[in-house]
């Protein structure tokens, strides 16, 4: 490829030096960088990327931008759809988005969209390039949004730039959704996410953390004080196998392993209260990117590491990149493999895990070749702590106390795919809490379609 065909590489810590701790592995662009990055741009007419982005970033100018070095330009423009750039940047599958219609993808590599937003806002912050102008609250309604997720937090800036009265509450103690308690801060540093909440604030969202929305606050005393309200309490529910064992001590859902960890800094105990099992060999289970992020995780624990998984590698549901990573930070790959029970010692402890061998077979409904288990092929790996990583589901709490607000089979509130209502008059969803576990830039999306639709509602 020419030079113009290949990307600007970003520079990265190497595997050795970020094992042994926490801290962010990609280090981002630096200006110059970024500014010769931009310039292959093409600018095209049509902008096939601009419609690969869940909330269509005007991406070619803001490209541009950079390019003739106006880098608070090219956040102005970013942030006019985007509240969020400095955490889309990092954790967008932008591979999958707007990177994958880019026009120069057809002749070498696409232009590094996502990486560019991360530098612009990543300067901004370091150079205090952002403005918050002051908004006169004129609107009579007040709102009420549940979860401080990417899609709580969109909708509520959106209705707080439009002069309305907000008020969010979370179940826990820190504001932020899966990107403060699931993503580890390898990929998504905290203090990048507190940076980007921070202007929640500056827009004068009333926060109010610790109310859990059908357990110590009820709905139907929001729906008396708020006008509207806006549901986005996630997928944050663990599936499990229902397996024998996994009741046993040592054996974790994603969710926990990685809120210990994360939200709880379990890896800075006792420094901090949270602990988390001494783990010598982890079998996470599933292949994902929430189970990359468990066995990366897990290696900074000081762990042998192992993703478990009943197809190969190049069917993993995970982004190429995180793959990429775990595999340079020595996690290992045991593939083709399906458990049947985990076992235990005789004080409840896990000592292992029982598998059995799987082949690949005819494509299933997703695409993928299905993976058939074969008979008489069980073997055992021993293992100290095992993760459960298959999945999640909405959360309960909210919609099993929410009467009037119905739910399908699975979890997933219904909405009015036209309004976004659910099936309460004034109550509006939207996020992983409808789709199940989506994206954060697709949750985005839908939290500021949802505040269009409640403003359409509001004022008639
Ligand atoms: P959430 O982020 O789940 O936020 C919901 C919020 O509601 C939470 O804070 C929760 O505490 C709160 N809540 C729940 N119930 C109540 C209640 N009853 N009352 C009050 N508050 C309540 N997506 C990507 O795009 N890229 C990634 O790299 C990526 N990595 C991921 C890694 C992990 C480990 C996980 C679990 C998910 C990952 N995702 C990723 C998915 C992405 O994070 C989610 O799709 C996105 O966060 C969904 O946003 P949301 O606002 O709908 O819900
Ligand atoms: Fe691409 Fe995500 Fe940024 Fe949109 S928000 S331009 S999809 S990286
Ligand atoms: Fe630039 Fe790619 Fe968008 Fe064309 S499709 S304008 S090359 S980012």
């Amino acid at each position: 490829m020419s030079p113009e065909e290949d990307r600007i590489p970003v520079p990265e810590r190497g595997p050795e030096e970020r094992t042994d701790d926490f801290d962010e592995v990609p280090l981002g662009y630096s200006p110059e960088q970024a500014m010769e990055e931009s310039e292959r741009c093409l600018e095209c007419a049509k902008s096939p990327c601009i419609g690969g982005c869940p909330v269509e970033i005007d991406i070619p100018n803001f490209v541009k931008a950079i390019a003739e070095g106006e880098f608070k330009e090219a956040l102005e423009i970013i942030k006019d759809t985007n509240i969020i750039p400095a955490i889309t940047g990092r954790v967008c599958p932008q591979e999958e988005q707007c990177e994958e219609v880019c026009v120069m993808g057809n002749v070498g590599d696409p232009i590094n969209i996502g990486k560019l937003e991360r530098f612009v806002a990543d300067y901004a912050r370091e150079n205090n390039l952002e403005e918050v102008p002051e908004i006169e609250k004129n609107k009579d309604f007040e709102v009420a949004i549940v979860g401080s997720g990417p899609s709580g937090v969109t909708c509520a800036a959106l209705f707080a730039q439009n002069g309305y009265d907000v008020t969010m509450f979370e179940a826990l103690h820190e504001p932020g959704g899966v990107l403060k308690y699931g993503i580890p801060e390898f990929r998504l540093p905290n203090e990048v996410i507190d940076h980007e909440l921070e202007y929640l604030d500056e827009l004068h969202v009333d926060i109010r953390l610790n109310r859990i929305v059908g357990q110590n606050i009820e709905l139907e005393e929001l729906e008396e004080d708020f006008d509207a309200i806006y549901v986005a309490t996630g997928a944050g529910s663990p599936r499990f196998l229902g397996l024998e064992g996994e009741d046993l001590k040592g054996v974790y859902s994603a969710n926990e392993f990685l809120t210990r960890i994360n939200l709880m800094k379990a890896y800075k105990f006792p420094e901090y209260d949270t602990p988390i099992t001494d783990m010598e060999k982890v079998g996470v289970i599933g292949a994902g990117n929430v189970a990359m992020d468990a066995a990366r995780c897990a290696i900074r624990m000081g762990a042998d590491s192992h993703i478990l998984y009943r197809r190969t590698t190049e069917w993993s549901p995970a982004r190429d990149e995180e793959i990429e990573h775990a595999k340079q930070e020595g996690v290992t790959f045991d593939t083709l493999c399906n458990p049947k029970r985990i076992i235990g010692d005789k004080d409840g402890w896990v000592k292992g895990i029982e598998l059995f061998e799987c082949e690949l077979e005819e494509p299933d409904d997703s695409g993928r070749p299905s993976p058939k288990v074969l008979e008489d092929t069980e073997h055992k790996k021993d293992f100290d702590t095992v993760v459960i990583a298959i999945g999640q589901e909405p959360n309960k709490v909210f919609y099993e106390n929410a009467p009037g607000v119905e739910v399908k089979e699975w979890g997933g509130i219904i909405i009015d795919d036209e309004n976004r209502m659910t099936t309460k008059e004034g109550v509006f969803a939207g996020g992983d809490a409808v789709s199940g576990a989506a994206t954060v830039i697709l949750a985005m999306g839908d939290g500021r379609k949802a505040a269009q639709n409640i403003m359409n509602y509001l004022e008639g």
